[in-house]
């Protein structure tokens, strides 16, 4: 509506202009029409005075001219008319009649120059013109000769006429035209608004009802039904775009629904469903990229790696820490750190049941209330704890920390989309980690639970070329019980392998966890001990020795046995360039101990390796 009383105005102001502009023109034009109409009267009349003078002269009447010159006076408008005689024509006749006399300064100008006068003099009440016209001595054929009967030359000027012309009723009618041409104008302006407002009202009515539509229509709503008044192409188009809105509130109706399905947690938020379906595309195109992606990465280590990728470039969070917790130990392992030390106290880690989103299974979002979680320590910063469950054995926990509230609220509004990333690496997640199980127990001993010599076989190549890039050593124990058929032969295989499962417990205490313990065979177990010098390797040695040696072992019937062990030891790459060739010279080095007694602890020398039965 806004358009339509802009366009009123214009086209109002645009006639009122024009009318101005003729009303100015026709009152100037008048003026001068009424002017030069009295004027061209006074010249007649001056004319005709003087023929009518001459008349007179020639007839000998001049006497009788008064009558004649009262007559001309009383015509319409002549408010005044007086001839005067020049001095020459005084000096000739005599002064004439007592009014043929010089009245003003005007007449004595025009007597003496010879040149006509004429002069508006405007009054309040009244507009009078003034106009004093010289006489001139003429001696042409064709008019009467002047100089017959005066003593002057040619050209002379003989008297002059004045008069004075009313033209106020020229002013007045002047006024009244205009008033008519004003009065014509704002006629012809109100017809003019009322045409336009009739034909234009219908078009401003439409525009309004398709801009309603077209609001709607950008928060998803194309259920307006367009109308108008307007028959022609306007209703062509109305109709059109109501089919248009129809098929589109069809079409997109299905397409929300859809799309809504496939994120049900809505990750986006918005008053533009088109937007917002643009949005969840780019969000399922991403996703789905994203899973394709882990699907084919060999491993669980790969996949967190890409959710801690995507937490960074794609969240853009530079701050956040991300664990794996192991729901039945209540371990918590840290996979990734983004910089400086985790907020959780260090005893969430051995019980993860401290952390309150793994254990509330709910985000823990700072901003809610004060001191939310008792195991955080960051009291400078706002955080959010994100839990999520991939199996009964396995969840996940990020935590994220920012600066401020807005940027809390800023991740917090991205929760959703990224717990859809989480969603969508969990069925791979699981079976990363069902295939890491799988292969863990392929590579474990089930008696002892230390890794085996297949675990040994496939793996240690690959600790070796890492060892030798980083010029890391390991210490090789090769361990053996001493007589330990006699063991299955007088008291059974029971007693046998529970010597076998304490032998594992031994290690297990009495490595680091950087060591590696692997059952080698029977009850011969191989010891790697990661970067230790040729001292600490000889004391964990005996302490292995001796703590086996200290275990008591009842064997029925109340009674007890005690066992010793041998052990061979080899330093990589000290004694050999290859683990191989180490842990062979360490069986040389056991060979050396059972050979010489049993019950003792040998270290590799070279020369072990020169006697032929022990090649
Ligand atoms: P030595 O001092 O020379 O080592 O004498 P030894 O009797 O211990 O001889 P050896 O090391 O060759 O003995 C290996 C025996 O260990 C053979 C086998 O019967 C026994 N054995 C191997 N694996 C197991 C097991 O899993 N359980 C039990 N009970 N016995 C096992
Ligand atoms: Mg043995
Ligand atoms: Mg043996």
């Amino acid at each position: 509506m806004q358009t339509k009383n802009r366009l009123l105005i214009i086209v109002t102001l645009m006639l009122l202009a024009l009318g101005i502009a003729t009303i100015i023109n026709v009152s100037l034009n008048f003026r001068d029409y009424s002017i030069n109409s009295a004027v061209d009267k006074s010249k007649m009349t001056a004319n005709l005075v003087k023929d009518g003078l001459t008349a007179h002269m020639l007839n000998g009447t001049m006497d009788k001219r008064a009558y004649f010159l009262n007559q001309i006076s009383n015509t319409d408008d002549v408010k005044a008319l007086w001839i005067v005689r020049s001095q020459n024509v005084i000096k000739q006749y005599g002064t004439g009649f007592q009014n043929e006399s010089v009245r003003d300064v005007i007449d004595e100008k025009v007597l003496a120059t010879g040149e006509e006068f004429k002069e508006i003099r405007e009054k309040a009440d009244k507009i009078l013109l003034r106009v004093t016209i010289p006489y001139k001595a003429t001696a042409e054929i064709n008019s009467p000769n002047c100089l017959s009967c005066h003593d002057v030359k040619r050209g002379d000027t003989l008297g002059a006429i004045s008069m004075e012309f009313d033209i106020t009723s020229m002013r007045n009618s002047g006024m009244f035209t205009i008033l008519k041409i004003l009065g014509i104008n704002l006629l012809f302006i109100v017809i003019v608004l009322f045409l336009i407002n009739y034909y234009v009202t219908p078009y401003m009515k439409l525009f309004q009802n398709l801009q309603d539509g077209i609001t709607k229509a950008y928060s998803g709503d194309f259920t307006h039904e367009f109308s108008t008044s307007v028959s022609g192409d306007g209703r062509e188009i109305v109709n059109q775009i109501n089919t248009l809105f129809r098929k589109m509130q069809a079409t997109f109706g299905d397409i929300k629904y859809n799309l809504g399905t496939f994120i049900p947690q809505g990750c986006v938020s918005s008053a533009d469903p088109l937007h917002e379906a643009k949005t969840i595309i780019g969000e399922l195109s991403d996703i789905y990229k994203f899973k394709k992606t882990i699907e084919i990465d060999a491993s669980k280590a790969v996949v967190y790696s890409r959710i801690t990728d995507v937490l960074k470039t794609k969240y853009k969070i530079a701050n956040f820490s991300f664990y794996e917790v192991n729901n039945i130990t209540s371990f918590r392992k840290l996979i990734y750190i983004s910089e400086g030390e985790s907020i959780c106290l260090d005893s969430v880690n051995d019980d993860a049941s401290l952390c309150r989103a793994h254990r509330t299974k709910t985000d823990v979002i700072s901003t809610e209330f004060i001191d939310l979680c008792k195991t955080c320590n960051a009291h400078d910063f706002k955080y959010i704890c994100l839990p999520f469950t991939i199996n009964n054995d396995n969840s996940l926990v990020i935590s994220i920390t920012a600066n401020n509230v807005n940027e809390i609220n800023k991740i917090n509004a991205q929760l959703p989309s990224i717990k859809n990333y989480l969603e969508a690496a969990k069925p791979v997640i699981e079976s990363r980690i069902l295939m890491d199980k799988l292969r863990e127990t392929s590579l474990k001993d089930p008696m002892t639970g230390l890794y085996n010599r297949r675990f040994l076989e496939e793996f240690i190549d690959q600790f070796m070329s890492q060892a030798k890039r980083s010029n890391e050593t390991y210490s090789i124990l090769m361990l053996d019980v001493d007589y330990f058929k006699k063991v299955n032969d007088t008291y059974g295989h029971d007693v046998g392998d529970k010597v076998i499962v304490e032998i594992g417990k031994v290690l297990h205490d009495c490595i680091r966890e950087a060591d590696l313990a692997i059952r080698y065979g029977g009850e011969e177990f191989v010891v790697l001990l990661y970067n230790a010098s040729e001292e600490g390797t000889l004391n964990v040695a005996k302490k292995i020795h001796s703590a086996f040696a200290n275990l008591i072992f009842e064997v029925g019937n109340g009674e007890t046995m005690q066992k010793t062990m041998s052990i061979g030891i080899s330093t990589f790459p000290t004694d050999g360039d290859t683990i191989w060739k180490c842990i062979k010279f360490a069986d040389t080095a056991l060979y050396v101990a059972k050979t010489t007694g049993r019950n003792k602890i040998v270290k590799y020398e070279a020369q072990m390796s020169d006697n032929n039965n022990l090649r």
